[in-house]
Order: C-alpha cells, then sequence, then structure tokens
C-alpha cells in the first residue's frame, strides 16, 4: 500500500472478507508489522498467505513474495486482483506485453504486491529497481526448499541468503508446511533469521484418518481405498517413480476410474491441462510422483494413498496433508513391504550424497519406517516427530480405531480399571 497504513483487521475484514484472523495468524501479523522477522509452520491450508498479505498491505511500500512455482504465483495473484489488489507476478512465462506492463508498474511504484521466483528476484536489474523503491516486508513462501536435507530443494533458495543484505531494513517473514525441527533450523540459518520470530501452529489434522497396510494385492488394496472413499471428489496416489505412475493410471482407467498420470517428465502444457482437470472438480484420480505437490489445493481431495513408502515423515505429511483441506472427513492409506523398506536402505547405503547428508536420510527414513511399523496412536507418532506432543491418543487412525492384535496390555488394563 503506498498510501495509508492501515490497521491488520480492517485489511483482513475489508480487503479480504474474513471477520477475524485464525490461530496464530495474528500474533505473526503484529511481528512483522513491528518490523521483528518472523518464521512460520502452519499445515497446509492453515492460512500462512495472509501472514504477509495482510502486513504488506497495511505497512508503506510493495511487498515483495517469493515462491518457487509459476503455478502458484499466478494462482495468488489472480486471487488477489479479484480482490481488488494491485497484484502481480514476475517469471519466465509472461508474454512480451505483460513483462513491459509489469516493469512499468513496478518502476511507477503501482504495485502493493510482487511475487517472483527466487532466481529473478536476484538478477541485477530487478535488484536495481527494488532498491529504489520502498518495501512493506519479503515473504519468503515454501521456506523448507532451502533445506537441502528436504525433499523439495531449491537450488535457487539458498541463494537467498543475500537478501539481508540487499535489504537489511525490511522485515522478513519465510513460511512453510514442513516442520521438523532440523529444516526450521536449516531455514533460520540459511536465511540469518536467526532473531526470528518463530511461530509454530498445531500440525494435528483430525479430519485426517491415517491408515497403514501391509501391501498384499496392491491392485485390489487401491481399488477398494478409491471406491470407498472418494466419493464425487478427487484422489491423489503417490508412487516412487514415473514408470509407475503410467502404469498404475492406466490400470484404473482399465477399471473404469477417471485417472491420469501426473510427473516431473510431462511437458508444461501436459502438467497445465491436467492441473486444470484436476482443479475443475470433476471425480478424477491422479497417479502422481511427489513432482505432484506445492500448490494444489483441491479442498475435496478425499483420499491420499501411497503406493510406495515416502522417504521421511515430513514428506508423508505433506504429501497426506493435501487431502481434506474442506475439513471434512478424509483418508489416507500408506501401503507397506518389508522388501521395499530394505531396498529402499540399500540404495541410501549406496548413494554417493556425502556421509553427511546419507546420515540425515537414513535418519528420515527409519523414523518414517517406525511410524509405518507402529502399533500406537499414529498421529500421535508423526506429531512427534515434528516435536509435537498430543497428550492423548487421536483416536480416528487405524491404530486407535482397530487396535492391532499385538496390544499393550497395560494400557488395556488401565482402561478396564478405569471403566
Ligand atoms: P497455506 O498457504 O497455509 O496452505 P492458504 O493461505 O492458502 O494456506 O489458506 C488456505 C485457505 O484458508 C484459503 O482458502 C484462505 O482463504 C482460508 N483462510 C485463511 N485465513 C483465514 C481466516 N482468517 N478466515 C477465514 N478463512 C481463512
Ligand atoms: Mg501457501
Amino acid at each position: 500500500r503506498l498510501t495509508t497504513a492501515a490497521e491488520p483487521l480492517d485489511i483482513l475484514q475489508k480487503i479480504f472478507g474474513f471477520s477475524s484472523f485464525r490461530g496464530l495468524q495474528e500474533d505473526a501479523v503484529s511481528a512483522v508489522m513491528r518490523g521483528e522477522d518472523a518464521l512460520v509452520l502452519m499445515p497446509t491450508g492453515g492460512g500462512k498467505s495472509l501472514c504477509y498479505q495482510v502486513p504488506a498491505l497495511c505497512r508503506f511500500g510493495m511487498g515483495l513474495v517469493i515462491s518457487p512455482l509459476i503455478a502458484l504465483m499466478d494462482d495468488q495473484v489472480a486471487g488477489l486482483k479479484q480482490l481488488g489488489v494491485k497484484a502481480a507476478a514476475l517469471h519466465s512465462e509472461l508474454e512480451a506485453d505483460e513483462r513491459v506492463r509489469l516493469w512499468e508498474q513496478l518502476r511507477s511504484n503501482q504495485l502493493d504486491l510482487l511475487y517472483v521466483s527466487p532466481e529473478r528476484l536476484l538478477t541485477p536489474s530487478l535488484l536495481d529497481v527494488l532498491k529504489g523503491r520502498s518495501l512493506s516486508l519479503i515473504a519468503i513462501d515454501e521456506a523448507h526448499c532451502v533445506s537441502a536435507w528436504g525433499h523439495e530443494f531449491r537450488p535457487e533458495y539458498r541463494e537467498l541468503a543475500t537478501i539481508k543484505e540487499h535489504f537489511p531494513d525490511v522485515p522478513r517473514i519465510a513460511l512453510t508446511a514442513t516442520a521438523d525441527t532440523r529444516t526450521r533450523d536449516d531455514i533460520l540459518s540459511v536465511l540469518h533469521m536467526e532473531k526470528a520470530r518463530v511461530f509454530v501452529a498445531s500440525f494435528h489434522r483430525t479430519n485426517l484418518f491415517l491408515q497403514a497396510q501391509p501391501k498384499l494385492s496392491e491392485t485390489r488394496q487401491v481399488i477398494d481405498a478409491l471406491e470407498r472413499h472418494m466419493g464425487q471428489g478427487a484422489a491423489i496416489v503417490y508412487c516412487g517413480s514415473r514408470r509407475r505412475t503410467e502404469r498404475v493410471a492406466a490400470l484404473l482407467r482399465e477399471k473404469g476410474f477417471t485417472a491420469l498420470a501426473f510427473h516431473a517428465g510431462l511437458s508444461p502444457i501436459e502438467k497445465r491441462a491436467l492441473l486444470l482437470r484436476f482443479r475443475s472438480g470433476e471425480p478424477i484420480v491422479v497417479v502422481a510422483t511427489i513432482a505432484f505437490g506445492m500448490g494444489i489445493d483441491r479442498p475435496d481431495v478425499r483420499t491420499v494413498i501411497h503406493l510406495d513408502m515416502p522417504a521421511s515423515p515430513e514428506g508423508y505429511y505433506q504429501q497426506i496433508g493435501r487431502a481434506g483441506r474442506d475439513g471434512e472427513l478424509s483418508h489416507t492409506l500408506l501401503l507397506y513391504g518389508g522388501e521395499a523398506m530394505a531396498r529402499a536402505r540399500y540404495w541410501l547405503e549406496q548413494s554417493q550424497a556425502p556421509e553427511s547428508e546419507k546420515r540425515v536420510m537414513q535418519g528420515r527414513l527409519e523414523s518414517m519406517i517406525a511410524l509405518t511399523e507402529t502399533t500406537g496412536c499414529r498421529t500421535q507418532a508423526i506429531l512427534a516427530c515434528f516435536g509435537e506432543m498430543l497428550p492423548s491418543p487421536c483416536g480416528h487412525c487405524d491404530n486407535c480405531l482397530h487396535p492391532p492384535a499385538t496390544f499393550d496390555g497395560k494400557e488395556a488394563a488401565q482402561k478396564v480399571l478405569s471403566a
């Protein structure tokens, strides 16, 4: 906002049309309003965008938002424009005339919010223009991309270390749905945000039903889960390889499902076409590698199925977190086999990665295996991976609803005694 300073609650209500802040939003917004750096950890769908959009519109100057994906930027900008916010995205897929207009807007201070990819931001021409403007804040969305340990590492994000030198007086706010402490520490140190206020929301999603099953008849199990849980919504089936996504999608189509494969090998046009169909609201199964991820915001994903074990609890939780964004009950199913676990261990052992990196990946894999094999509350187990202690079992995962045969005698006895 270039003219008037406004109150956050006012902006929330008048521009975004929401009556009140949710959870930690208000505290995060206040910190940025005071000019402090902040790190916001909230699950997918938690409402991270408003944590930077609101203060960007309240504070003097233009807000700068760093985002890793063009589709993600375009979505946000389209939404903001509808609300009357002067927002734009600068990326490699702009038409020539769009680009010219954007630079004009930039030079004449007409923008409230500018979305930009990390590699774009650090080009001399853009830095030059930005240094002559007032910036209200710099938001680093999907900030886990800085972490080399993570499952969505982007080398360009590491370069964002320099924004503190380029813009020493502008408050920065980093946001992510990846919650483990290692990623958190990585973000703070890579971005030189050691003094940032850290806001951690609960990652407990009460509408997610977590389930893991040994692989018996994979196809049967997937079809069964889809038939039971998909309804009129969507489903995501995650696979470990591109080839497998194609094969499984074909198989599901044979069985009468509308199923499409998504992986990093598709052309941009194919990807966009698939995303359009996915968002259109038709009942559809997307069989995907983990390339299908950030920015997937269909509210009625009713089930997320893993045909292959994820490499880490963080990846797993972020992937199943794409289910049930509308808050309705949603199912997740993880299929696992002892052979796959042994193979994953073997490949890691053989990998050429540096020793230190290998150890971290091994640690994550072992946590994932332990999570898969746990006979206790799955929700408690996964939240514990993020340092969050759920005081009592969730009551809505497979182990809570159907305690495995190897039940804990003591717990059962306590239940009888307290009954
Ligand atoms: P995230 O980036 O954390 O995944 P988003 O910022 O995309 O989440 O927000 C998810 C959804 O929640 C959006 O549809 C958004 O409009 C809605 N939302 C966020 N904050 C509020 C709020 N205070 N009141 C009502 N709806 C909200
Ligand atoms: Mg987001």
